[in-house]
């Protein structure tokens, strides 16, 4: 697909004339600011940069990419939010998925009345081709998700199947990579330049530590960049965050460190968990969490909360499965010892 995306987009948001924020108009950063009807005493009293900068710039040098190829949002929710109120006519467009996988496309498809195609990943959590392809001709298809590594399965899609499908699909592909930075040579952010219907999708969620934050990242080609920011609230990302994450992305020996610790600590914990009877399998895992199939998730779910160690449950979604986020050494002792003791008695 080549430069169409302008006629993806909803004609009431190609139409719209966007909130001009005082800030947005006089680019400076001294003088004296009459401007926004702010209160001239405090630390926090002044509108924060709405086309954060400063953080784009750091983040431009992280991720390579150019700064012109980056959105920042509310957490990755509003990335998704904004990709249908963009892209999709309510009522009228759809958007389709592969499951299992992470349940905000759902809500969010469900939030902006838009129809959300589930088609089931194959026993390897891969994508099946054939199942996918007939959809591609649907006109009314405006959003394919693909979420890699993927959550809750913990495995990469293989790119072979996400490039047959940003070849082939005439509409916006979002590849959600939250857990990419567990496997940083899987990200597809080098391929924007040659698919430009591509949205990457990532966060300062997971393996920057910044889940309280609320901090989502986008790359995408500077013309869908234009109608992101034309939608976004006007100042989205406040002056505190971005301060702390500007000061966070500049420890990255931290960020190395912290998820070189993982990954160790997820090594350990396989090793501990195949040692337990009633951990049937473990499923390969790219990301910062691991998918294992017990005799019953339900007890061993309810048998941990009574000792107040919480995993997911992802019964409903994938047989008697649970999903663990590796944590310290510490606490995957104690959901090891706890599993332990609780098959014994
Ligand atoms: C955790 C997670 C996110 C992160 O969401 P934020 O809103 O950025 O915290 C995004 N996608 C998936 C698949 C996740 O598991």
């Amino acid at each position: 697909m080549k430069n169409n995306e302008r006629k993806l987009v909803r004609k009431n948001i190609l139409n719209l004339a966007p909130y001009s924020s005082a800030r947005d108009e006089y680019e400076g950063t001294e003088g004296v600011f009459l401007d926004a009807n702010e209160n001239p005493f405090g630390t926090y009293n002044r509108y924060p940069d709405p086309q954060q900068n400063k953080l784009k710039i750091r983040l431009a040098e992280i991720k390579n990419v150019k700064s012109n190829q980056i959105f920042l949002g509310n957490g990755s929710d509003e990335v998704i939010d904004l990709a249908f109120r963009i892209f999709c006519e309510p009522n009228i467009d759809k958007a389709l998925t592969f499951t299992p996988t992470y349940g905000m496309y759902e809500v969010s498809a469900n939030i902006n009345s838009v129809d959300l195609i589930k088609v089931p990943l194959n026993k390897e959590f891969q994508i099946d081709r054939n199942s996918v392809q007939s959809y591609f001709s649907d006109a009314n298809l405006k959003l394919i998700f693909i979420c890699s590594p993927n959550n809750p399965s913990g495995n990469l899609i293989q790119s072979e199947d996400i490039e047959f499908i940003l070849e082939n699909f005439q509409g916006i592909v979002i590849i959600d990579e939250a857990y990419v930075d567990f496997c940083p040579d899987a990200t597809f952010a080098a391929k924007l330049i040659q698919y430009p219907n591509l949205i990457i999708s990532q966060t300062l969620s997971k393996a920057w530590g910044l889940a309280g934050l609320r901090l989502g990242i986008a790359l995408m080609n500077e013309e869908i960049l234009s109608f992101y920011n034309k939608v976004k609230a006007p100042y989205n990302i406040s002056s505190v965050n971005q301060k702390i994450a500007l000061e966070t992305l500049n420890n990255r020996e931290e960020f190395q460190e912290n998820v070189k610790a993982i990954l160790t600590e997820k090594e350990i914990l396989i090793q501990e968990l195949q040692k337990i009877k009633m951990v049937k399998k473990i499923y390969p895992s790219d990301a910062n969490f691991l998918l294992i199939e017990v005799e019953n998730a339900n007890q061993i779910y309810a048998q941990l909360i009574a000792k107040q160690i919480i995993i997911r449950n992802r019964n409903s979604v994938v047989e008697n499965c649970v999903r663990i986020t590796i944590g310290t050494a510490d606490e995957n002792k104690k959901l090891i010892n706890a599993l332990k003791t609780g098959s014994n008695g």
